[in-house]
């Protein structure tokens, strides 16, 4: 584990002062490292049946790809707004300033279908709730979610239905 969490640079005062950003694209150009992340985070719901594994926009594209491939699954985005054509949905969530918004295309998840859902980072929990309502708004299972980070001091597990399994690779 130590192996991923050296190629995660802490950027100090990114994006604005006070804050600590943590750079994932160290780990990415690693081609070694990032394969082993993509079998580490896989290997929880390898007997899940996950059907269709959702990303979050952007970063949660990377990883959320290479997992539907290894788990024989489709892969949906999840967007910012105005990215997907019509017909969409959208949830709403908190930011530190105002709110932002996820969307889905209508019809991009089958009722009842087994889904994941992926993101490069848990900070506030605000993101991956407004992907999990995503997922419910479509009618969709929620098997669980997977974060390659997990950054303690926001607490964003705790908005998480504790009933719904959520793995993190890599705690600070
Ligand atoms: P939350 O909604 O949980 O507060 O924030 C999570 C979202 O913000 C994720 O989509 C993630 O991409 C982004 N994010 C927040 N902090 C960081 C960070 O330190 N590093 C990276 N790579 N992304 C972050």
């Amino acid at each position: 584990m130590t192996e991923f969490a050296s190629l995660i640079r802490a950027v100090a005062d990114f994006p604005k002062p006070g804050v600590t950003f943590r750079d994932i694209t160290p780990l990415l150009a690693d081609g070694v490292a990032f394969a082993r992340c993509i079998d580490a985070m896989v290997e929880p719901w390898l007997d899940s049946g996950v059907q269709a594994v959702c990303g979050v926009e952007s970063r949660g594209f990377i990883f959320a790809a290479a997992m539907a491939q290894k788990l024989s699954a489709g892969f949906v985005p999840l967007r910012k707004p105005g990215k997907l054509p019509p017909p969409v949905m959208h949830a709403d969530y908190q930011l530190e300033y105002g709110t932002d918004r996820l969307e889905a295309r209508v019809g991009s998840l089958r009722q009842r279908e087994r889904v994941l859902l992926v993101d490069d980072v848990l900070a506030t929990g605000g993101t991956l709730g407004a992907a999990r309502n995503l997922v419910g708004q479509l009618g969709a299972d929620l098997v669980g979610a997977s974060v390659v980070i997990e950054l303690l001091a926001l607490q964003g597990r705790a908005i998480w239905p504790h009933e719904v399994p959520l793995h993190s690779l890599l705690h600070y």
